[in-house]
């Protein structure tokens, strides 16, 4: 498992006004990190996803079979940050009648006829499974704020200031504080990526032939408000970290210490609930014991 220390790093504390300059991107997250040098910071990192996957993969069976939880994961990031990637990569070992992933895109027209939180309720992962949110309702205080001309069409005319905004992300708490409530552990983690990094991905995609798919005129253009997405994120995390529902900002400029990390909390928080197989009683072992005699009697 990675250091508690370094966890704690990432996890945004209630109350914490982020700025996310002051959130390295990269590796080398802590002192011991940086002396051991990147190598071995990395072959070890990619130990620990092993590890985490097969841990994962076990704690998955008994959330199944135990049935009284979920767990919701929220994942955001601007564009090319390995969203993709950390869920396969996250996931590889899991069950897949255990694990839900929704990717949202644009809302449809139907979408937009409801309430914004309307299309994310219907996704939410059942009692004993995991879901994933391939970005999420956070966009519409992402998307949406550093586009207001999307609203337009969606609500009656009014301000859209400050207040407007702090009324979301009250909603937001408001209703993640309700799934946990009833039993939904919710995780959300920001891939947080350089804007170089992500400038190297998109020429990537553009230079490589069996990346091209992958490369979307939209995603450059987006680019170009890099500044108002980063100060969406701020304030949107600073006013959404609770101690019910915590965000983790994750460097992203290194593929493999995102999966690591995201790995690590996530199989962390599973075990760190008081999950159980369920006791058999005697009634249900009398029926066992039943059943064994009918078989080996035939
Ligand atoms: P991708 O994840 O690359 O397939 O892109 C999905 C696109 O859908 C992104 O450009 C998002 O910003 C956009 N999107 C997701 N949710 C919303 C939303 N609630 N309102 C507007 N656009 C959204
Ligand atoms: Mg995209």
């Amino acid at each position: 498992m990675i250091k508690k220390e370094l966890i704690k790093k990432l996890r945004v504390e209630p109350g914490t006004k982020v700025r996310l300059k002051d959130y390295e991107t990269g590796w080398a997250q802590t002192k011991n990190l940086k002396e051991a040098g990147k190598e071995q910071v990395k072959e070890r990192s990619k130990e620990i996803l092993t590890e985490n996957q097969a841990l994962l993969a076990e704690a998955q069976q008994v959330l199944y079979a135990d049935d009284r939880y979920s767990l919701l994961i929220v994942l955001q990031a601007m564009d090319a940050a390995g969203k993709d990637g950390t869920i396969k990569h996250v996931m590889s070992g899991v069950n897949p009648q255990g694990c839900q992933v929704f990717a949202f895109k644009k809302p449809s027209a139907e979408d937009l006829d409801h309430n914004f939180l309307w299309r994310y309720m219907r996704c939410l992962p059942e009692r004993g499974r995991i879901g994933i949110f391939n970005r999420s309702y956070y966009e519409d205080v992402l998307v949406v704020k550093v586009h207001p001309e999307l609203l337009q069409r969606q609500l009656p005319d009014g301000k859209r200031g400050k207040s407007f905004w702090a009324a979301r992300y009250d909603d937001i708490n408001s209703f993640e504080r309700h799934l946990v409530r009833n039993g939904t552990i919710i995780l959300k983690f920001f891939l947080h990526v350089a804007k170089d990094e992500q400038k190297k991905r998109f020429l990537e995609r553009l230079d490589r032939s069996e990346k091209n798919w992958k490369f979307s005129a939209a995603d450059l253009a987006e680019r170009e408000f890099w500044d108002d997405y980063q100060d969406a994120y701020e304030n949107a995390i600073t006013a959404t970290s609770t101690d019910w529902a915590p965000w983790y900002i994750i460097p992203a400029d290194d593929k493999w210490a995102t999966r690591t990390l995201v790995a690590d909390i996530v199989t962390r928080t599973l075990q760190g609930l008081d999950l159980e197989f369920p006791e058999v009683t005697d009634e249900q072992r009398q029926i066992l014991a039943e059943a064994r005699r009918k078989l080996e009697s035939e």
